[in-house]
């Protein structure tokens, strides 16, 4: 019987275990699996931060050339499946970043296990985990960071310039030299998708947002405040069917086919947002904890990190589709771990 188990490996996951480690709780990370299905599906250990490059927002990370540290800091068989260092590189990767938190954890005595949760029972006052193969564990506490998925295009040019503008986060990756003072397009229709649009109107010369329907799904108060970003160029009824590029370059352009009879249309960008949504990874919870309507795990008690079951809290993007960023996560994580020890040393 463990006290506290964390399932995820994002920023979420491992702040939480450094909170636990340090309270003395012996936390076991479930770090979920490498396998063909999580690689498709953008769930693979180390979450999220893995499939960008640069982390300019998370605080600590200065600009400047940090290889070294982060060689001193993470144990070499460790380094080994990180990115290799380019010589353009300006400020820490995601993939470092996260490597770092968990070395944290895993420095102050936090115990890991490559596997993935499929089935929970919530039930009784001994909370219960299978994983894949068919392992049990069993906890008093459980800590949910099992992250988000971005829902991609699907298109296999897309795949081609990920990272090399193609972004899923204009939060992230809008202030990027690559995007400043240029054309960029954002492909969606709800509160996401126009939020981005106006964000980067901070930065790029022109942003088309581009909707297969006639109508947006965001809000009307979004809506109405498009008029205001003369920069955003709204394509109604267009679907995107290639993004265009070259090696050197990366993203160079999109092709547009219309939805309703409308011409087809060819843009010249330097980058593509994708912004039609992202799928909170809760398919092993079934019925056993409460969402929300966006799919979200509900948290009843605002300001903390409880769910609907008895002992489990959660942390990170899996209960957050306003905020998404590693910060938040991680705090989400140090939040959750306290809840988690106040819970044990009251029970
Ligand atoms: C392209 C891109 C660029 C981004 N850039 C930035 C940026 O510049 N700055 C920033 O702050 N944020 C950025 N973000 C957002 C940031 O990555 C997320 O907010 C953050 O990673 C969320 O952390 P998390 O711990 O909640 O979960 P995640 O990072 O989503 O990790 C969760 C992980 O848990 C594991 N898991 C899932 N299900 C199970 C299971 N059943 N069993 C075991 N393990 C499981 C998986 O390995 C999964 O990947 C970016 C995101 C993307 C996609």
């Amino acid at each position: 019987m463990e006290k506290i188990i964390i399932i995820g490996s994002g920023p979420a996951a491992w702040s939480a275990a450094i909170y636990a480690a340090r309270g003395s709780l012996s936390p076991l990370v479930i770090e979920g699996q490498y396998s063909e299905v999580n690689q498709t599906r953008g769930t693979l250990p180390m979450g999220q931060l893995t499939q960008t490059m640069e982390i300019e927002n998370y605080p600590g990370f200065p600009s400047g050339k940090i290889h070294d540290y982060i060689e001193s800091a993470i144990p070499t068989d460790r380094v080994a499946i990180l990115p290799p260092n380019e010589p353009e590189q300006r400020t820490i990767l995601g993939a470092e970043l996260v490597e770092l938190i968990r070395s944290q954890a895993v420095f102050f005595g936090t115990r890991v296990v490559s596997d993935e949760i499929i089935d929970v029972d919530f039930n009784g006052k001994t909370l219960k985990l299978v994983g894949i193969d068919g392992n049990l564990y069993e906890s008093q506490t459980v800590i949910i960071a099992t992250g988000a998925s971005v829902k991609y295009l699907g298109l296999k040019s897309e795949q081609l310039y990920k990272n090399r503008g193609v972004s899923a986060c204009a939060t992230c990756d809008g202030a990027l030299p690559r995007f400043r003072n240029n054309e960029v397009a954002v492909i969606g229709g709800g509160n996401t998708a126009l939020e981005e649009a106006i964000h980067l109107a901070n930065f790029a010369s022109k942003v088309h947002l581009i909707h297969r329907r006639d109508k947006f799904r965001a809000s009307q108060i979004l809506v109405n405040r498009l008029p205001e970003y003369p920069k955003i160029k709204v394509h109604f009824n267009y679907v995107p069917t290639e993004i265009l590029g070259t090696q050197e370059k990366g993203v160079t352009g999109i092709k547009l086919a219309g939805t309703a009879g409308n011409t087809d249309l060819e843009l010249p960008l330097a980058g593509i947002f994708v912004a039609i949504g992202h799928i909170p990874n809760t398919d092993f919870l079934k019925d056993n904890i409460e969402l929300n309507e966006d799919g979200t795990i509900k948290r009843p008690i605002p300001f903390c990190s409880n769910t609907s079951a008895k002992g489990v809290f959660v942390a990170g993007d899996v209960a957050d589709s306003r905020y998404r960023q590693a910060v938040v996560a991680a705090a989400g994580g140090c939040m959750a771990a306290l809840d988690a020890e106040k819970f044990l040393a009251e029970n």
